[in-house]
């Protein structure tokens, strides 16, 4: 049926070229011993390791830029750029600077939990051109939540204090997504300040489908590159709370009389059409369009929805496991149903 092969990684990671608490040699190391098939580090505002790329053992190693924005009006990840991004420009030219040179792009940390401390939020929601959006950061994840009377607690058990994406982000995909196509990533943030890094790439993770399998030998460098940055660059990816279980294996689905596609695609409404999730192991599934849940299950691995109107929709899995309430798990990328 589907020909895709699924591999997860990590996206934005700080290292001692900015604020990060190790050196880049380090990262690859850990980014190995967590199993990530790849690393895409996104320092403030330096390319600086650009030149360390490359195949190391089973991770694949990329470099991109986390661009400040003139004024502090946001934090913008420009991956798969050639030189660095001054931080000099205001939004929308940030977002054309990564686009001039081939770039893709997503608004990092976007917004702050209410009535919490606001670092860097993004400010202006009028811009264009950019790929998509950080649906769930867990470093800011962590910092939101945690109180200082439980910082030991909360540098013992990191995971107590993680909730999951904010609601508003959440509710502003939704938003985005009735008018444009708008691509949902989950960033790990790391800097090695609260937990180590690699304790913290087995933490949110992005599962790319990729139509042949990324190869671990340092020839395959370039392909596997690019095969890594178009699944991003079209959503044919989802984030998952690796933490919690593997969710390697999950798929969101559609198919009409005519074709299948999977999430980040596009497919005409026709004479009817499928929406199909499935999980690698029993969990709360949802499907959702523009803030509305259309259908939901539970405890269970698969979840099928026939559609009748045009949208943006997508899926979501909550996990509850050792008598925990249910916590959420997959995000995916949305399929795009058009009137003919
Ligand atoms: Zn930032
Ligand atoms: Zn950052």
């Amino acid at each position: 049926m589907y020909n895709y092969h699924d591999h997860s990684g990590v996206i934005h990671v700080h290292s001692t070229y900015s604020d990060g608490a190790k050196s880049v040699p380090y990262l690859i190391n850990a980014a190995n011993r967590a199993g990530c098939d790849y690393l895409i580090l996104t320092d403030h505002d330096t390319m600086a390791a650009y030149k360390m790329e490359g195949q190391y053992k089973n991770t694949l190693f990329l470099v991109g830029e986390e661009i400040t924005v003139k004024q502090e009006k946001g934090h913008y990840l420009g991956l798969n750029l050639k030189k660095t991004i001054p931080p000099v420009y205001g939004p929308q030219e940030t977002i054309e600077q990564v686009n001039q040179q081939g770039g893709i792009g997503f608004m990092a940390h976007p917004d702050v939990r209410k009535g919490k401390l606001a670092p860097v939020t993004w400010a202006d929601w009028t811009v264009e051109g950019f790929t998509g959006i950080e649906i769930w950061n867990y470093h800011h994840d962590w910092l939101e939540n945690i109180k200082l009377k439980d910082l030991f607690s909360g540098l013992l058990k990191p995971d107590t204090f993680i909730e999951g994406p904010i609601p508003q982000t959440v509710q502003k995909w939704d938003e985005l997504l009735t008018r444009k196509k708008v691509v949902g990533i989950g960033s790990v943030d790391a800097h090695d300040y609260f937990m180590s890094y690699q304790k913290m790439f087995k933490t949110i993770r992005n599962h790319i489908l990729v139509p042949e399998s990324l190869t671990y030998h340092p020839a395959g460098f370039l392909k596997n590159k690019k095969l890594i940055y178009q699944a991003l660059q079209k959503g044919n990816c989802y984030l998952s709370y690796h933490y919690l279980a593997n969710a390697g294996g999950f798929m969101f689905s559609a198919q009409n009389h005519h074709q299948e596609v999977i999430m980040g695609e596009e497919l005409s409404l026709h004479k009817g059409v499928v929406v199909a999730v499935s999980s690698p192991r029993p969990c709360q599934l949802r499907i959702v369009k523009n803030q509305q849940c259309i259908a939901r299950k539970n405890n269970t691995r698969s979840l099928i929805k026939k559609i009748e109107q045009p949208g943006a929709y997508r899926a979501e899995a909550y996990l509850r496991l050792n008598n925990y309430h249910e916590r959420p798990w997959v995000f995916t990328n949305p399929i795009y149903i058009t009137a003919n």
